[in-house]
């Protein structure tokens, strides 16, 4: 059986590069962006008035009282005016050119007005008010590189410059697959041998996070009926996520079926709790890559987020952020398992502490509802109170 670290690494090097697709602007947000994207000209493209008043030439001041007399007015989206007297001011908007000769805007309510000429009542500072032209990018300089996730202040970004098209990398097509005789569907009402489906509910939701939809199939404990089904699915899918079927039962036939199917063995079992069970493989000829994950909804919902997320991030060219949480209480790993431990996160004087949930073991899916991540503990580690350690997150809340 291999480690947890040796079992993360393996997945990694089964990433793949699904090239990129051109989508909507509109349809872009949370993709990963593909293309290097740079400002098709100077930021702001003009000087620009930051405020409503009157534009004169600084130089042109020279007393108290002093008024200028109205030549005209400079509105946001007009072409530049000209200042060509040095007893007048334009009025400026927020957001006009600012005019031609003009060098300082004075805010209206620094200024009084008869209605024909303006009086500044307030000292002035040359080139005041002005938002000057290239002051923030000059064209052709880079603002967005390529593997960035694409969200609200990008996709601002991007219409900026008006990329009405992106590039984004391309996202595998992943089949979730549940496998077990006694699953029903959730409108279902389960007899009281039987349960309903949950794994293959939080993968496609988890995938959704990703812009991923997956589709939903269903395997039956039946050799033959397995190896059917699985051969359509290794053609048509780039990711199969299975759950369930790949432990020690007497019903879990999936390693074998993948076997006959030629997916080839990465691996098989890890030494880590939960998700011990896991299998991972590859279709050589199809691409196909198999997560097999076992049923127990901990197990796939902690699995998912171990493996697929690194494998999905590496495959879309971003890497995997890590954290760490400060422990709220000790804990003591006296196995040779690498243990993902449920936590719920608490903020105590600005710090971020995690406290273990209680949970009966991998079974307890609703254990999950109140988790924000789990923490990592290596195998015969000790960690005391307030030791900071690994944590990975598994609410999708923009910031962890
Ligand atoms: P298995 O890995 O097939 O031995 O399943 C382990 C446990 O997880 C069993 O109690 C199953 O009933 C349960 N299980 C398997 N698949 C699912 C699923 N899709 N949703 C909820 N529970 C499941
Ligand atoms: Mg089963």
């Amino acid at each position: 059986m291999i480690s947890f670290k040796d079992a993360l690494q393996n997945v990694l090097n089964h990433s793949q590069d699904f090239g990129n697709e051109s989508v909507e602007l509109t349809k872009s947000h949370g993709r990963i962006l593909a293309e290097t994207i740079m400002a098709d000209r100077d930021f702001p493209p003009f000087d620009r008035s930051t405020k409503d008043g009157i534009a004169i030439r600084f130089d042109d001041i020279n007393g108290q009282n002093q008024s200028f007399s109205i030549a005209g007015v400079a509105q946001a989206g007009s072409p530049q005016l000209i200042l060509d007297d040095e007893t007048s001011c334009i009025e400026v908007m927020t957001g006009a050119i600012v005019p031609q000769n003009a060098d300082t805007v004075i805010m209206y309510e620094h200024t009084s007005s008869n209605g024909e000429a303006f009086t500044i009542n307030e000292s002035v500072k040359k080139g005041q008010n002005i938002h000057y032209q290239a002051s923030d990018v000059s064209k052709g300089e880079v603002l967005l590189e390529p593997g960035i996730k694409i969200t609200a202040a990008e996709i601002g970004v991007l219409a900026t410059v008006g990329k009405a098209i992106v590039s984004v990398k391309k996202l595998p097509k992943v089949a979730v697959i549940s496998t077990g005789n006694e699953l029903v569907d959730v409108d279902k009402t389960p007899l009281p041998f039987q349960i309903r489906k949950s794994n293959s509910h939080s993968l496609v939701s988890l995938l959704e996070n990703e812009n991923i939809q997956g589709d939903i199939h269903h395997l039956v404990d039946e050799p033959s009926a397995i190896k059917q089904r699985l051969e359509l699915l290794i053609q048509e899918y780039d990711v199969l996520l299975l759950s369930g079927g790949v432990s020690k039962g007497k019903y879990d036939f999936l390693p074998e079926a993948f076997d006959s199917l030629g997916v080839e063995k990465v691996f098989h079992k890890v030494l880590q709790r939960p998700g011990k069970p896991f299998w991972f493989g590859k279709h050589p000829k199809h691409n196909t890559t198999v997560f097999s994950f076992p049923g127990n909804p901990v197990s796939t919902f902690v699995n998912y987020h171990l493996y697929f997320k690194p494998w999905l991030n590496k495959t879309l060219g971003t890497d995997t952020s890590q954290f760490a949480v400060f422990l709220d209480d000790s804990y003591s790993n006296d196995t040779d398992l690498t243990l993902f431990v449920g936590v719920e996160l608490k903020l105590k004087a600005g710090n971020l502490l995690a406290k273990t949930i209680s949970s009966t073991g991998s079974g307890d899916l609703l254990a999950l509802a109140k988790a924000d991540g789990f923490v990592q503990l290596l195998p015969k580690e000790e960690v005391s109170k307030g030791s900071l350690v690994p944590f990975i997150p598994t609410r999708n809340n923009g910031v962890v």
